[in-house]
């Protein structure tokens, strides 16, 4: 008999992870806690790494179809826009790491993985929040917060940064604010002159900020990301409407490229950066954590969607190669852990060298600076990242090159 398996949360990890498990012909059930399904309006950037997974779910060319195909990522100085690197990306990574490197608007990655679930029989109910779980040697019982129960072989928690299922399993824990906020916004590509925004992810580094701006929808829509250093935030919220004149006043000094935006944008959400230590355990006999729910990580590296995307690769793979639940889940967490954590803490540190937060880092960037008139910097930047886009976890798990051993 197939095993019932009960994702909470329909973010993009919940529904990748659901398409992942139906397409190894699994029951799934996803229950989520919003009454639409519905994603931020904002972009997101996916690297060769998560594409892998999306061309092995099927879904890739219908993403690429959607997306934005950008020519490099470039840093540079947030006044007089200096290079400190280039790395190339468009056909020059689709050769070095066998997949894309795409722009996408978060509502398309998401209708995309929904479609796809709805197709392979998945079941989603909406407007149901999963509040806690129960098990004993033989049963796991799951709790809605409308007091209904039901029962299941396997719970996977992918409900984001504030999971249920995390707090369930190892206690209450507030994810931790970093003293930092995002600005985010998308503007018509129209309401700005022919050729301000360069086809690349651009990356602009300031004291104490920096802006992030990117085609999205065949260059239709430009996103952009602004964070700040910002100690003072009290909100609870974590995704309200931002005051634009407060944006443009933030970023009044810098490069006449990233005013130029903001002078032509009308709205945008203003996101307080919470993360969380990295974990050591993920899972508690046949309950898991997939995504945000089990590492959540600054935006620094533009990673956290990806890593969702491959855990939902790694966890469906494992459950179809031993029947014994706890094994699978362990072999999971074995094989997702470290890789998960290095960015994590990597992510960190690239709000250090940003902002330019102290000395070390503001030495460092002159040396990058330095570097980078010889093209020395633009091949340390692309070595850098291959840790990250090289990695493909479809061929290593097919390979049998990833370690399954339980430890
Ligand atoms: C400014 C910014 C920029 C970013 N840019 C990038 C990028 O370029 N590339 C990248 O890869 N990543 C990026 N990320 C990270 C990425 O957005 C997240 O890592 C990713 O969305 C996590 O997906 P998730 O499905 O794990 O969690 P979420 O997206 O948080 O989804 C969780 C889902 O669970 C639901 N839910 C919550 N609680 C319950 C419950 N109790 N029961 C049922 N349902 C529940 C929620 O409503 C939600 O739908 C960025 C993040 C930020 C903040």
């Amino acid at each position: 008999m197939s095993k019932k398996i009960v994702i909470a949360g329909a973010g993009i990890g919940g529904l990748c992870a659901a398409l992942a498990l139906a397409k190894r012909k699994f029951e799934v059930v996803v229950y989520e806690r919003n009454s639409q399904l519905s994603e931020v309006g904002a972009g997101l950037q996916l690297s060769p790494n998560a594409m892998h997974v999306l061309q092995a779910l099927g879904i890739a060319n219908e993403v690429k179809a959607k997306a934005f195909s950008p020519d490099s990522a470039v840093m540079r100085h947030y006044k007089t826009g200096k290079p400190y690197f280039t790395v190339p990306l468009g056909d020059n990574a689709t050769q070095k790491y066998g997949a894309h490197y795409l722009h996408i608007h978060r509502a398309d990655l998401h209708t995309a993985l929904y479609n796809a679930c709805v197709n392979m029989n998945v079941t989603i109910h909406l407007g149901k929040a999963i509040q806690s779980y129960q098990q004993t040697q033989q049963n796991l019982t799951i709790h809605f917060d409308n007091n209904e129960s039901i029962k299941a072989d396997l719970l996977i928690g992918a409900d984001g940064i504030k999971s249920n299922i995390q707090a369930c399993m190892l206690g209450k824990k507030p994810a931790e604010f970093t003293g930092q906020v995002a600005w985010r916004g998308v503007v018509k590509a129209s309401k700005l002159p022919k050729g301000l925004i360069k086809p690349s992810a651009n990356l602009w580094v300031g004291p104490g900020k920096h802006f992030v701006s990117y085609y999205l929808r065949g260059g239709d829509l430009v996103n952009f990301v602004a964070v700040q250093e910002r100690k003072d935030w009290q909100k609870e919220s974590w995704n309200e409407p931002g005051d634009i004149d407060e944006l443009r006043a933030t970023f009044a000094d810098w490069h006449p490229e990233i005013t130029k935006l903001l002078s032509v944008t009308n709205h945008c959400f203003l996101w307080a950066l919470f993360d969380r230590q990295p974990l050591e355990q993920w899972s508690d006999r046949k309950v898991t954590l997939l995504g945000d729910a089990c590492h959540p990580m600054l935006p620094f590296l533009a990673q956290g969607a990806a890593m969702a995307i491959e855990d939902s690769y790694a966890l469906a793979y494992c459950l179809a190669c031993d029947t014994d639940i706890q094994n699978a889940l362990q072999s999971y967490q074995n094989i997702r852990l470290p890789r998960t954590q290095k960015i994590q803490h990597n992510a960190r540190k690239n709000a250090a060298l940003y902002h330019m937060s102290s000395p070390i880092e503001q030495a460092k960037l002159t040396l990058v600076s330095a570097l980078s008139s010889i093209g020395f910097s633009d091949k340390i930047a692309a070595n850098k990242l291959d840790y990250i886009y090289a990695y493909n976890i479809v061929e290593q798990l097919s390979m049998g090159s990833e370690s399954l051993i339980i430890n």
